[in-house]
Parts: structure tokens; sequence; C-alpha cells
């Protein structure tokens, strides 16, 4: 199959499957091996290596859509977070990030990073001049995540690139919000992509996984620590895995749709104060958003008035379950202040706008009326609570 200029459904479908040469099957044979004969003494495939024969099938299949060299699965999202920061950042070196971060990856630098002399500074805002200001003369990485979580802020990524570039810094994001559907870094310079692969990729709610798209010569960099940390995947969740990613491109744009009337709906109703959600022109990066993405995502935020019961309305949903990971086929909400923003301070949360009637829907592929249906009655049951 000549592999260029093929379009994302065809690459999530076959880019690097597995040929079944003996029994001509029609998906990738699953390899459990963790013992392989030595081909020649330079491939030693071991799955701590990263190179069995799923593990490359998958990463190639990523590194396609993320238009990279090459790719690493990894056994979570954080496991790549960290493998990755860590391969690039060294004692004595300094990151700029967001101050809107994953918890995961938030706690793992405020936590961890003093361990291994790594300095970073927390940029405060989303513009140009948020991140240029916090570059000094020992950083070496500028990290993204866009959108944002909970509140969908977007970053330009033309932008970070370009700030890259001129200081010399290798950029890199956490695209899992928007994935490789929606959003395709590399064509606006960004370096590294990193994915919690257990939300989008996955996308049944069923496997934790993590994975890295990048050039041949920053995999290496990464590879080098991936297989003495050994965060590794075991090849039966890569090949579910690689099943999964056949229906990304189809699932996402499904999500993309529902999310975007849900969001249009919820912009009308008279119990909710604000929606955050990059489709709308409400938003205030709408036109970056425009700019850089294919699609808006399934994930929304939106703020109930206070005057009502929050958990009530959590309580009273019938099919949309209140859970902690996102981006399944199924529509779940959560309450940021409750649960991924429990731990900071409530002058903190106040600050980065996570309010007590904030929650972060992440819409499924049910039918749109359904979805529509069960929020709105809780909706009308919320307006029955006396809080
Ligand atoms: C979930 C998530 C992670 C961490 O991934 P795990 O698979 O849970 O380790 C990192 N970044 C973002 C944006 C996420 O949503």
């Amino acid at each position: 199959m000549n592999s260029k200029n093929l379009g994302l459904n065809t690459i999530c479908t076959h880019v690097g499957e597995v040929e079944d040469k003996q029994f001509k099957g029609a998906i990738s044979p699953l390899y459990m091996s963790s013992s392989y004969a030595f081909e020649d003494v330079e491939v030693k495939r071991y799955p701590r290596y990263f190179n069995t024969p799923n593990q490359q099938a998958l990463c190639k299949k990523i590194a396609m859509l993320e238009k990279s060299e090459n790719a690493l699965i990894f056994g979570s999202g954080m496991a790549a977070v960290s493998t990755t920061m860590l391969a690039l950042l060294h004692k004595g070196d300094h990151v700029v990030l967001p101050q809107t971060l994953y918890g995961g990856t938030y706690n793992f630098v405020v936590e961890e990073f003093h361990k291994f002399g790594i300095e970073y500074s927390f940029a405060e805002g989303f513009s140009e001049a948020d991140f240029a200001e916090k570059i000094q003369s020992n950083t070496k990485v500028i990290f993204v995540e866009t959108p944002s979580n909970p509140l969908m802020r977007i970053t330009d990524l033309e932008m970070i690139a370009r700030l890259a570039k001129n200081h010399g810094l290798v950029s890199m994001i956490d695209n899992t919000f928007a994935t490789p559907i929606n959003q395709t870094p590399a064509d606006y310079g960004i370096d590294i992509m990193i994915h919690s692969a257990t939300k989008y990729m996955g996308g049944h709610s069923d496997i934790c996984a993590g994975a890295v798209a990048a050039s041949e010569e920053h995999i290496k960099t990464i590879w080098n620590l991936a297989k003495n940390l050994g965060g590794s995947l075991s090849d039966y969740a890569v090949w579910l895995l690689e099943r999964s990613m056949k229906t990304m491109a189809i699932r996402v744009k499904a999500q993309n749709k529902n999310a975007k009337k849900v969001a249009k709906w919820l912009e009308k109703h008279a119990l909710v104060n604000k929606v955050y959600y990059p489709g709308l022109k409400t938003h205030p990066e709408y036109a970056i958003a425009k700019k850089q993405m294919r699609g808006y995502t399934g994930m929304l935020s939106f703020e109930i008035n206070e005057s009502y019961d929050v958990q009530g309305f959590l309580r009273s949903l019938q099919m949309i379950k209140p859970s902690m990971s996102l981006a399944g086929v199924e529509s779940t909400i959560l309450s940021p202040a409750k649960t991924s923003h429990g731990l900071l301070s409530p002058e903190d949360r106040i600050k980065q706008n996570i309010s007590d009637g904030l929650l972060r829907l992440s819409v499924g592929i049910e039918d749109i009326e359904d979805i529509k249906a069960d929020l709105e009655q809780a909706f009308k049951a919320i307006l029955k609570l006396k809080k």
C-alpha cells in the first residue's frame, strides 16, 4: 500500500498492521512472546525494549497520524509524559508549562522535578507574552496542552513552535484532548506529541496506555530512558489498542458533532451560566481553534448557576455517569472542583475559574436526542430540589 497521502480513516484502519502470512487473517496476529530468538545481535526483541511486532505495528499507525517519523507506546499516559520530560530535561534545566495542566502532569512536575534538579515555571495565561516572559537562559523545553482541561482554552501552536525555535527549545504538546484526528501539531512545527491513549485512542474505557510521536532522533533519546524506566505496555493491550484505533476517526468525528450540538443547546439553557467549547463563536480563542483544529473534540464544560444543587444534578442523571476518565464512546461527566481540581485551594480554584457549578462533559456517540433528554431531565429535577 502506498502510504503517502492516505486519509485519516485509512491510516486508522490499516497502517502498520502485521501481515498474517501464514493464515491470511484480516487483522494483525497477536504476539505475546516475551522472549524472541535473535534475528541478529542488533535486533533484540523484548517487550520492555518497545520493539515487539504488535508494539511496532501500533507505533507506525500513531507516527503516521501525527506526521512524525516514529512513535513509542507506553503503559499509561503518565508513563509517556514522565519518560518524555525526563529524557529531554536534565539537572539544571528549566521547562515552561501552562498553569492549567492535566492534574497528573501537574503533580509529576511539582512533586518530582526537585528530586532531579529540574526547574519549572508556569505561564499564567495562553498568550505569547505569557509563555515568553517565563523563558530563562537554562530553559530547554516548552510544554503545552491544547485544548486545556477543563476550560478548553486554546494555545496557538504556530506561536509556540516559533517561540521554541527562536530560543532553541524543544516544543512538546499533550495532544490527548484534540487527538490527531482534530489537530496535527507537527504541521505547525511542534516537535513532540504526547497522548494518554487511555482516552480517545482507546475510546472504550477499557485500556490504560500512552504514546509519544516525534522525529527519529527524539524517539531515540526517549527510548534510551524508556527502556531503563520500563513503562512498556503489555502486548495484549497493545493489540486491543490497535483494534480500537481502527475506528478512532469515525468515533471522534461523531463525538465532535454531538459535542457541538450539546454546546449550542446548553448555551441557550436558562440554568446554564456559561459554556466552554472551542467550537462556539463565544469562545475566547475561537479564531485560533478554527485555524489549527479540524474538529473541536467531544469535550466541553459548562457552569450551572450555583443557586441550584449541582451535586443533585449529577445524581439525577440516568444515562450519563459521573466518572473520572473521559473520551469513551459513552458520555460521562464530572465536577472538577470535587475531583480533578479538588486538591487546589478554593482561592486557586477561583483564580482558575473552576467554580463549584462547573461540570466537564465528555460527549459520547449516543444519539444526540438521548444525551439532551438525560441532561434536560436532570435540569428539571434540580428546579424542584431546594438547596
Ligand atoms: C488522562 C490524561 C493524562 C494521563 O494519562 P493516563 O493514561 O491516565 O496516565 C495526561 N494528559 C491528559 C490531557 C489526560 O487527559
